[in-house]
């Protein structure tokens, strides 16, 4: 049984009012509300424990250091990854493709060498990419869309050549909802020898991820969009491509020893994470995916798909409604899900800014704008859509004031 209103009382901000009207909700791919299992782990944390990880031997250091390693098994357990060598804390999925883009560059690519990202990539995807190929020469390619929001794999032969070094792609697309093929996609690349990396920001909060399963070669994704704290995410890296690739940052934590005439760097996960780390937000994160694991990552999908198909349902009620990407989330022919939780809109020619604002006047909060996709934008021919995405909390009769404002709405105009 999904108990929607016990997991609605875990998350008290939704019981807040804005403007007189009661809060609703619908920007989780942004972020999610955290519950209070969360909150109340990372605020005993600092009460109870706090103190350095690593190097202390002193008992606060000990148990600190503990609750950070052991959320490192936490993790590693929720994306089913061989070791805790391979996952590495970061900032969050930015952080991690940064560090992978500057690392792997660094270390694999030449100039004239080139990068395969899609059409459907958040900025994070993509403009660090492009720093490298600045510095280095190298050539960011990109893997087209279709019409109906779906990335055109069967031509992906055509855009890779034997030039191409690494292949770094959304596995849920943060505007779209497009759930990718990632797995067929890795066993193309694999064929031709490239590794892949997966931008799982918006599929790890949403399904069970399984990355010896995906056998993709890097995955990143944030704390923050699964109900845990801002600042704190993941980079997976197979051990076999982490071994190879030279540190990211300098600093503590991540050496083994330091002389002025050479440094040689702590083993893995270690290499990469230099400085003191975020260890009271791992220890959140960690909270955040036993929170999820308790409800079931099944449950979780089940509940947010039946969302998903009914908002779609709703809005394509609201004449001169305009739906961005897969309009259902199975896919008619192939059986498999094809849509996540995030539903893009412009209704007429309504401003999506001015959709946003009165939405958020009756207590409704989507998002508006290119959602740092501006390149899709560009595909797509539109400046920004309306953005309503959801979480395992939500609702169908939140669904039901959001479509009865967009109506409202869509008759003032
Ligand atoms: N990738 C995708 C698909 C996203 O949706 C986002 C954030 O919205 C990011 C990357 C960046 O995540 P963060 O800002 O948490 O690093």
């Amino acid at each position: 049984m999904y108990n929607i209103n016990s997991i609605r009382e875990d998350f008290p901000i939704l019981s807040r009012q804005v403007y007189g009207k009661p809060l609703v909700y619908l920007d989780n791919a942004a972020t999610t509300q955290k519950p209070l299992c969360v909150l109340d782990a990372m605020r005993k944390e600092y009460l109870n424990v706090n103190a350095n990880v690593h190097r202390g031997v002193h008992y606060l250091s000990q148990q600190a250091t503990d609750l950070h390693e052991a959320a490192r098994e936490i993790v590693r357990q929720f994306i089913n990854a061989q070791k805790t060598e391979e996952i590495v804390f970061t900032r969050g999925t930015t952080e991690a493709i940064n560090l992978i883009a500057t690392s792997f560059c660094d270390s694999q690519m030449q100039e004239g060498d080139e990068i395969l990202v899609s059409d459907m990539e958040h900025h994070s995807n993509i403009v660090p990419w492009q720093l490298q190929a600045q510095r280095k020469g190298i050539v960011v390619r990109h893997l087209p869309i279709n019409d109906e929001g779906e990335l055109t794999i069967d031509k992906i032969n055509d855009f890779i050549t034997e030039k191409t070094k690494i292949i770094s792609i959304a596995h849920v697309s943060n505007v779209l909802g497009t759930i990718n093929d990632v797995q067929r996609i890795v066993s193309v690349a694999h064929l031709r020898g490239i590794p892949v990396m997966v931008d799982a920001a918006q599929s790890v909060p949403h399904m069970k991820i399984d990355v010896q399963q995906l056998d993709c070669d890097f995955l990143a994704f944030s704390g923050h969009k699964m109900y845990g704290p801002t600042g704190i995410g993941v980079l997976y890296g197979k051990e076999c491509w982490l071994d190879k690739l030279p540190p990211y940052q300098g600093g503590g934590e991540m050496i083994d020893k330091v002389t002025w005439e050479q440094t040689t760097f702590e083993r893995l996960p270690y290499k990469f994470e230099a400085g003191t780390p975020d260890y009271i937000a791992t220890h959140g994160l960690a909270t955040a995916i036993k929170y999820m694991n308790t409800i079931g990552l099944k449950n979780i999908e089940a509940h947010e798909q039946e969302l998903t198909n009914y908002c779609m349902e709703k809005l394509k009620t609201i004449p001169n409604m305009r739906l961005f990407g897969p309009t259902t989330t199975i896919h008619p022919s192939s059986h498999c899900p094809q849509k996540d939780a995030v539903v893009s809109f412009l209704v007429g020619d309504i401003h999506h800014l001015d959709m946003g604002t009165l939405l958020d006047r009756l207590g409704i909060a989507v998002r508006t704008g290119h959602h740092c996709a501006q390149p899709l934008m560009d595909r797509l021919g539109i400046s920004g859509t309306v953005r309503a995405s959801f979480a395992l909390y939500n609702t169908k009769e939140e669904i039901d004031t959001l479509v009865a404002g967009i109506h409202r709405i869509s008759q003032m105009f």
